[in-house]
């Protein structure tokens, strides 16, 4: 045993951080020399480098409003199209999280309460993929920013945690919610048990009934869910009366949980997506990866995201747009998304509803149409991960030694059909659908919005109107 015993180095580049303390491996690394024992009997001495600083948890999130030269267009009433006023938005959400959606201020704390329950799981690792290297033959360096490590396997709960918490601090009983695959669903359900909140959650038909593994990971953390459309709601009787075998949209589902918030005081609505303060709350993958980035001496050159509704790709990118901004880096920044759903290739920027049946504010978004129905996906970083690979197999043709730091948002291990479909060779290959997509951008209701705001002769407060997105 003994003899197959070697001494090891803890190089900079091979240690990500846990807690408040580095790790090496599954080895806590101290300042002082630590004698450890090593699975195989071995025993070895390891030692922090020195300078190297320990990561925690970032003890506020970062609000990108804050640095931009031109701030997002106001969100506006759907009734009236006027811009929304925060009465309006409080039969949906707590008082603390409309100031959020608003706030210009750079830096926003995190309470106490949840930085406690983030420790569960972060700092989250930040992770070199050599062997992908390797495969790849490539001169680039591959890192990942791993959040799939949390309790619901993905990004969400950084935002879950946060919402129900204020939720809880304003007396709120119970939430509810929309899912699709179930990871946010389940992230919600996960922070409601640690707050004590009743959880309601609309699950889009065909995941409900092809993805059973989400519901009894929702179920069991005490969330009741429903099929959506269900006959719980007017907006989906509705759709259930046109087509009673209908497979359910987000779309669809966020109709019937924003339904149920609105008519209910004591019941308010969650977001997983999209809005700015949860985006806010994603900052932390972020904040954290610029620190463990500058720990081990690199500096990434390009930063790739899968987007959906944006969060994971915001949470990570935003602080280093931040950084970007103020001159101190330069990297690209690469967002990703599939060719069945291409709302920032193949859509327009334009105002439009979050929903199908347009009972929510409309905000100004890359869009294919409010009900436009993607082809079933996997929302899941494999988008990510084919940029990345594309990116690094660039690198080795130009003998580049790029720095490649990419979003690993979450773990496909409740997806495992898909991958028995892949197994089988039974994927395939989906991509848009030129015609749907035109039939579903008509609906888009740009020009009711303009005409509606040039009665209103507010034309000083949209000067930004029709500008493009912020360049990066
Ligand atoms: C929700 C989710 C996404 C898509 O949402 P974004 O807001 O774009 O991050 C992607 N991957 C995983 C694992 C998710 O849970």
């Amino acid at each position: 045993m003994a003899s197959s015993c070697s001494s090891f180095n803890a190089k900079p580049s091979t240690i990500f951080t846990k807690g408040e303390e580095p790790w090496l491996g599954g080895i806590s690394l101290k300042r002082k020399p630590t004698s450890v024992r090593l699975s195989n009997g071995c025993r070895a001495r390891a030692t922090l480098a020195a300078g190297f600083k320990p990561v925690g948890v970032p003890s506020q999130w970062y609000n990108l409003i804050a640095d931009l030269p031109v701030k997002p267009p106001p969100p506006l009433n759907p009734k009236t199209f006027q811009p929304v006023k925060p009465e309006d938005l409080s039969p949906l959400f707590p008082n603390e999280l409309i100031k959020q959606e608003a706030s210009t201020d750079r830096f926003i704390d995190i309470p106490e309460e949840v930085l406690d329950i983030y420790r569960l799981w972060r700092p989250t690792p930040l992770i070199r993929a050599k062997r992908l290297e390797k495969l790849l033959k490539t001169p680039a360096k591959i890192y990942y920013k791993y959040e799939g490590v949390s309790p619901a396997g993905s990004h969400k709960p950084n935002t879950a945690v946060p919402q129900v918490f204020y939720n809880a601090q304003q007396g709120i009983r119970n939430v509810v919610t929309e899912t699709g695959a179930g990871q946010w669903g389940s992230s919600l359900a996960f922070a409601c048990s640690l707050f004590g909140l009743n959880c309601e959650v609309w699950q889009v038909r065909a995941s409900y009934d092809q993805k059973p593994y989400r519901r009894m990971m929702m179920e069991t953390w005490g969330a009741k869910v429903h099929p959506s459309p269900s006959t719980i709601t007017d907006a989906g009787r509705k759709i259930l009366d046109m087509d009673p075998s209908s497979p359910g949209s987000l779309g669809i589902a966020i109709s019937e949980a924003v339904e149920v918030a609105a008519a209910n005081a004591d019941t308010k609505y969650c977001l997983g997506s999209v809005l700015n303060h949860v985006l806010l709350h994603q900052t932390v993958i972020g904040e954290e990866c610029i620190k463990q980035m500058e720990a081990i001496g690199e500096t990434p050159d390009v930063i790739i995201g899968c987007t959906g509704g944006g969060s994971n790709f915001a949470g990570l990118s935003f602080p280093f747009i931040r950084e970007k901004l103020n001159g101190k880096i330069n990297p690209v920044i690469k967002a990703v998304e599939p060719a069945a759903c291409p709302s920032l290739t193949k859509g327009v920027y334009a105002y439009d509803y979050g929903d199908t049946a347009g009972m929510t504010p409309l905000m100004k978004m890359h869009t294919l149409g409010h009900d436009f129905i993607p082809d079933p996906i996997h929302a899941e970083p494999t988008h990510a991960i084919a940029a990345t690979i594309r990116e690094a197999l660039h690198c080795r043709e130009t003998g580049e030694a790029k720095v490649i730091l990419t979003a690993m948002c979450g773990h496909g291990h409740f997806d495992l059909p898909a991958y028995e479909k892949y197994l089988q060779g039974n994927i395939v290959d989906l991509s848009f659908e030129e015609e749907k997509i035109q039939a579903s951008l008509a609906k888009v209701p740009q020009g009711k919005v303009e005409r509606s705001l040039a009665v209103q002769n507010k034309e000083s407060q949209f000067n930004s109107f029709g500008d493009g997105p912020f360049n990066l």
